[in-house]
């Protein structure tokens, strides 16, 4: 792609009407709300700009190529990516572009003979089925809306990434619900195109964590390498963790050896048990974020705070963002802040609160939330530990209504877009589940093991251990499988996956 020093204005607005690309006419003409916003300077908008434009023309490419005949499949994708010189998982991100504005179907092929019947996750991927709609596409042309259709929907996670990377600045992301200044908004679409709760290629976002060409089957957990008990060693850690203290431990490894300037994550606002993200900037702060909070944290909004100066980043966060994460990585534009994120530290999540549930659940305990010391959720009961000593719990089941019901239509458990994902489930007490996924986050476990920071066992020597993260992961995929399909019983807008 060419740079803004040798292209005209006058032609990229040529580039546009070509692409006939909505987006791209509308990053053009709001291009001083954008300057002026400061979220981005000049020289970034035009980096945004011009791989954005990139974007779209491949897009279109690949959709002209499509119209050629009615039925394409997994070898015109390869062929399409050989004659392009693109890697085939990218081409597969164009074609879920195309596929989410309703432009071509796409169906996924089983093998079935090999399965136990009735279990679907036993399935193995033979081949696509693209058809082409042979639509014009300045007919059917979508014009990309704001998130707004995710909050107004109870589709939205609360990650903040909107927030994160709105170019002016009209997003506020408070207590996990997110809200618009519609008169601010340039109508950009760039907060639906990164959002995990708008379209998420889950396949796709497996294929890139195995970096593999292949369609393939992935474990229900998603894709891994190693999985581990371990705990940390470092004192000041354990005193304050939640469980092992293995996601404290991860960050003050990174520090200590300048391979992170700054981390993202959660840390106790004024009002006790209500978090609000943090940028972590040494190993003083990681103590400040140390332990769960049950309620939501937009983590991923300050990173329209990580835009001016280039720093490593690493973020810790429940699985929702780290699904944003590797979204945004896999349909980079250039956003500065998103391309510096070095180490993606997933922890499990199985549901959040609001914090007037939070509330309501320290209601029903007879408990004043200024005297709660930690809340866990473990064995199927959410725990509320006092500072005057008292262990009190309810059941689960008693309280599941008080979820935010945006958590009923998400499938994942354990972090599977992470390098590292960390949880108790499957843990003994005191200890952390640590899933390896990458070869980043085997580089930061082994570093943990050769710096003697931690105690570690493999999965295998602990009880319960994986098959226990196994069902638990099973149980919260058929749970949102059963609640998307009743949103769209009610013919009620759900993610796409
Ligand atoms: C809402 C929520 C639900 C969870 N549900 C489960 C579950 O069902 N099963 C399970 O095994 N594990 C669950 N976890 C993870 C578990 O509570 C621990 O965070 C995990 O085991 C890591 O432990 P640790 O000792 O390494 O954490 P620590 O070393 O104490 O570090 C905790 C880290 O979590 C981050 N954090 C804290 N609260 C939030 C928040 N609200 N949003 C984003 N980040 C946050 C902090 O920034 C910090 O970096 C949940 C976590 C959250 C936030
Ligand atoms: S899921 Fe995340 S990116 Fe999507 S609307 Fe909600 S906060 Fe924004
Ligand atoms: S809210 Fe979304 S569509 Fe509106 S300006 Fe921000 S990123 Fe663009
Ligand atoms: S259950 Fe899913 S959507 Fe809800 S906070 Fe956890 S990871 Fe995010």
């Amino acid at each position: 792609m060419e740079s803004k020093g040798t292209i005209s204005w006058n032609f990229l607005k040529d580039i546009a009407d070509t692409l006939d690309s909505y987006r791209i006419r509308l990053l053009i003409d709001a291009k001083n709300e954008i300057i002026s916003s400061a979220i981005y300077d000049e020289e970034q908008y035009y980096q945004i700009l011009l791989q954005m434009i990139d974007v779209e023309r491949m897009k279109y490419s690949l959709f002209n190529y499509l119209n050629t005949e009615e039925n394409h499949n997994f070898k015109s994708l390869k062929q399409f990516s050989k004659q392009n010189s693109i890697d085939i998982k990218k081409t597969l991100s164009f074609l879920e572009l195309l596929r989410n504005e309703r432009l071509i179907k796409v169906e996924y092929i089983h093998n079935n003979n090999d399965t136990t019947e009735g279990n679907s996750s036993d399935l193995t991927i033979k081949d696509l089925s693209i058809r082409s709609l042979q639509l014009i596409p300045s007919e059917v042309k979508s014009i990309y809306e704001p998130v707004k259709v995710v909050y107004e929907t109870n589709n939205c996670s609360g990650c903040g990434l909107c927030a994160g990377i709105c170019p002016v600045n009209c997003i506020n992301i408070y207590n996990g619900f997110g809200k618009l200044d519609e008169d601010k908004c340039i109508r950009c679409g760039l907060c639906y195109y990164f959002c995990p709760r708008t379209y998420l290629p889950v396949n796709l976002l497996n294929m890139t964590q195995k970096d593999t060409s292949k369609l393939e089957n992935f474990p229900k957990i998603g894709y891994y390498l190693e999985v581990y008990s371990a705990r940390s060693k470092i004192k000041e850690i354990s005193k304050v963790c939640q469980d092992g203290g293995i996601s404290s431990t991860c960050l003050y490894f990174l520090f200590e050896r300048n391979e992170i300037d700054i981390a993202l994550g959660a840390k106790m606002s004024r009002t006790p048990w209500r978090p609000e993200p943090i940028l972590i900037k040494n190993k003083e702060d990681i103590l400040k974020t140390a332990g769960t909070k049950y309620v939501n944290n937009p983590t991923l909004s300050l990173l329209n705070e990580l835009n001016k100066n280039s720093s490593k980043i690493a973020v810790v966060g429940v699985p929702c963002m780290m699904q944003a994460l590797l979204k945004s990585e896999i349909y980079n534009i250039g956003i500065p802040s998103l391309n510096q994120v070095e180490y993606r530290i997933g922890i499990f999540c199985m549901e959040s609160f609001s914090y007037e549930s939070l509330l309501k659940i320290c209601e029903t305990l007879s408990v004043d939330i200024n005297n709660v010391r930690k809340t866990d959720i473990n064995k199927g009961k959410f725990f509320v530990y006092t500072h005057k000593g008292e262990d009190l719990s309810i059941p689960i089941k008693e309280i599941s209504h008080l979820a935010r019901e945006d958590c009923e239509i998400c499938f994942d458990l354990t972090s599977e877009s992470a390098d590292i994902s960390i949880g108790s489930i499957g843990a003994p007490s005191g200890w952390n589940t640590v899933i390896v996924r990458t070869p980043k986050g085997k580089q930061l476990f082994d570093g943990l093991v050769k710096n003697n920071l931690i105690e570690f066992k493999k999965i295998t020597e602990v009880q319960p251990g994986l098959p226990m993260v196994e069902k638990i992961a099973n149980s919260k995929r058929n749970k949102c499988s059963k609640h998307i399909a009743k949103k769209e019983g009610e013919n009620k807008r759900t993610p796409n996956y």
